[in-house]
């Protein structure tokens, strides 16, 4: 951080609002702030906007859409901000889950009917914690085709984007009033752009190695699954100004990551009537509480891995995911006709494997919690041929970050705004409060995109304010 009087001159150019990376959450702050008149310049290092949200199922949650209503999905704001405090276990900031889950539908709608992004509701399966089918998905089901089509409205709307440009230092005077940015590019050059207002978009802290040891030692020695551009810069520079850090030991874990293939296989394969086993052929969890909590759980077994069981009806949903598609491509789904034949192909213990399969099955018939409190009551028996996975846990994202209010404006410690500082998506404090467990599926697009519109929406309006 460079804190001392900077004059105008100091600068090799200025733009009035800077956004730092273009994930979900900059490329929404982009759009929201050139809609509003304001010129904005969006700051990436990479050279091609990819994030963590290249690397998602790009899936948003969001309550009340005409997506929804379509489906004959009944939903509101007030279950979804319900929900959201529900899995958070009442440690997320209040008004910022009332907002976010206000403006979910808005913004989904918002990127639909404005710039085109053709959404659709996942209706075949339930994810963990969400009372209504509501989480939104563009045809591949892909985070690449998310950030593709973001990039491809901000260009199309005209939206400066400047790659190859990471953003090292922020440059502020000793009210803590942000001046502008030093970049540097790979050559070695480096620059120092002016702005009114900045927006930090550049996520969290999940590929800082250092920062990850000190903030959620559980995840210490997992596989970091996002993106390795994200170091930590918005806490970093964030402390230095004495703004406020809220639930730095949470995060976003994912306990189904084939492994060795490293593909995301998506919890439906799990909700609906799947389990997982270790390498003994047993099951040692309630698997429906939440697949990121389940990280730390399935690290924690033998040789820290487990395998999904599912069949081929679960498969048939699960397809709609790319992801899933290149997993099966890439022979990581493996299929049996029976339970003895599947537990040779995992070389698990046959009988162990069998009788597991005998109890889950039992569990469904009965309509009662098993031993590990889930309810298997609402999902069908598996029936042959029987799929499974190998997979392992690893952290995605964390979801600690930058305290901000409704405005998305970063607060200090004391809880007073800074002059001309915001957050957004991963850079930002999330909604899952301090730990794995309060992460509700969605939350990291969630505040990417709603958060990302509102920030780029309140910058916009301070530098017009300002004038
Ligand atoms: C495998 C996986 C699956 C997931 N699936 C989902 C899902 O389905 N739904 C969901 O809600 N969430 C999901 N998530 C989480 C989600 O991807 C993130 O929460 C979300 O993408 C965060 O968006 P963002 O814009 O804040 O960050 P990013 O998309 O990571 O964008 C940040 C950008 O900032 C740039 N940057 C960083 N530092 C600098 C710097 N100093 N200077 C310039 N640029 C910089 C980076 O290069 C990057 O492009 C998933 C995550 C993973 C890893």
């Amino acid at each position: 951080m460079t804190t001392e009087p900077i004059s105008a001159d100091g600068f090799a150019a200025s733009a009035p609002v800077i956004i730092v990376g273009a994930g979900a959450a900059g490329l929404c702050a982009a759009l929201a702030a050139n809609e509003l008149g304001a010129e904005i310049v969006v700051l990436e290092r990479d050279s091609v906007p990819r994030g963590s949200t290249a690397l998602s199922a790009g899936l948003i949650p969001a309550a009340g859409t005409r997506f929804q209503a379509a489906r004959g999905i009944d939903d509101s704001a007030a279950l979804f901000a319900f929900d959201l405090e529900r899995k958070a276990q009442g440690e997320a900031d209040a008004r910022m889950v009332k907002l976010i889950a206000r403006e979910s539908a808005a913004t989904i709608e918002w990127l639909a009917d404005r710039y085109g992004l053709p959404f659709s509701v996942v209706h075949d399966f339930d994810y963990p914690g969400h009372s209504a089918r509501r989480m939104h998905g563009l045809p591949s089901r892909s985070g690449v085709e998310l950030i593709d089509r973001l990039r491809d409205a901000a260009e199309r709307a005209g939206v400066p984007l400047i790659v190859n440009a990471t953003v090292t230092a922020l440059v502020a005077d000793t009210a803590r009033n942000i001046r502008g940015v030093e970049i540097s590019r790979p050559n070695g050059s480096r620059d120092r752009l002016g702005c009114q207002a900045l927006i930090l978009a550049c996520n969290g802290y999940g590929g800082a190695p250092e920062l990850i040891a000190r903030h959620i030692p559980e995840m210490r020695d997992a596989l970091y699954f996002g993106h390795p551009g994200n170091r930590g810069n918005a806490a970093l520079w964030g402390e230095e100004l004495g703004a406020k850090l809220l639930h730095m030991s949470g995060y976003q874990g994912h306990g189904s990551v084939a492994h060795p293939h490293g593909i995301l296989i998506s919890w439906a394969v799990i909700m609906e009537g799947g389990f997982q086993v270790n390498v003994k052929g047993e099951r040692f969890s309630d698997e429906s509480l939440g697949y990121s909590e389940q990280a730390a759980v399935v690290l924690s077994q033998p040789e820290g891995i487990a395998f999904d069981i599912f069949d081929e009806r679960i498969a048939a949903i699960a397809r709609q995911f790319v992801d899933f598609q290149q997993a099966e491509a890439s022979g990581a789904v493996i299929e049996a006709a029976t339970p003895e034949e599947l537990a040779a192909r995992l070389r698990l213990p046959s009988s162990a494997l069998s009788q597991t399969f005998a109890e889950v099955e039992d569990a469904k018939r009965a309509g009662a919690k098993d031993r590990f409190g889930r309810n298997f009551s609402a999902v069908a028996p598996l029936a042959a041929p029987f799929k499974a996975v190998k997979v392992t846990g690893a952290l995605f994202h964390t979801q600690g970050g930058l305290a901000v209010d409704e405005e998305a404006r970063v607060l200090s410690v004391e809880g007073m705004r800074l002059p001309n500082l915001f957050a957004a998506g991963g850079a930002a404090a999330g909604l899952s409060g301090s730990h794995a467990t309060g992460y509700l599926s969605g939350n990291g697009l969630l505040t990417a995109t709603v958060l990302g519109r509102i920030a780029g929406r309140s910058a916009a309006e301070l530098v017009t304010q300002t004038g």
